[in-house]
């Protein structure tokens, strides 16, 4: 039974992103070897952040308190919105210390091939943040791949009848590449070299 038990996590382990069959074995029997009040506390984070991490109701990023602390915090570039992908793009925009603004997640982006339609993201919520009026800006900050082209072009076109100025983070960003691993540097130049569409 011993060996179902270390099947079974290995199993849910390889469900993570990057994780190889090889790298969770290595996980687990790593996890086998903790004393267990560690393996425990590792146990109980993962059921903890499902019960008190939620999304912010304003800008929807996880949270555990709601209006997450940025929504409630003064900005000063509160009428400059940027919009990711996901919190851990967010994440990477607030590590460069540069932007002053407010965010919005659309938890996820267009793609055909995952079945991801306008409708499953927070666009609408999005639109109707804009329309309260005190945004002047809207930034694009998806990432520079097909799937995220296409989400910001699918924006623009819903933005712009709104009267905002509409930007695009530039194309420093190596093309495949991910946000939430690139240096700061590069990030900060992205948005300093935001063109509008
Ligand atoms: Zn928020």
């Amino acid at each position: 039974m011993i060996a179902e038990a270390l099947n079974r996590l290995v199993r849910e382990l390889t469900k993570l992103p990057s994780i190889g069959e090889k790298t969770a074995l290595r996980m687990a029997f790593h996890i086998i070897s903790l004393p267990r009040s560690e393996a425990q506390s590792l146990a109980q984070s993962i059921i903890e952040i499902k019960e008190k991490v939620t999304l912010c109701s304003v800008c929807f990023n996880i949270t555990d308190c709601n209006p997450c602390s940025i929504c409630e915090s003064d900005r000063s570039n509160s009428d400059t919105i940027c919009v990711v992908e996901s919190p851990a793009h967010l994440a990477a925009f607030e590590r460069t210390g540069q932007f002053k603004g407010i965010y919005h997640v659309l938890q996820g982006v267009i793609s055909p091939l995952r079945n991801t339609s306008p409708d499953d993201l927070k666009i609408k919520e999005l639109v109707t943040r804009l329309q309260q009026g005190k945004v002047k800006e809207v930034i694009l900050a998806m990432n520079p791949t097909r799937e995220g082209e296409t989400t910001a072009i699918y924006l623009a076109n819903i933005i712009k009848p709104l009267s905002l100025k509409v930007t695009r983070i530039a194309q420093g960003i190596p093309r495949g590449g991910e946000i939430e691993y690139l240096d700061e540097s590069t990030l900060k130049s992205s948005l300093e070299g935001r063109r509008e569409l």
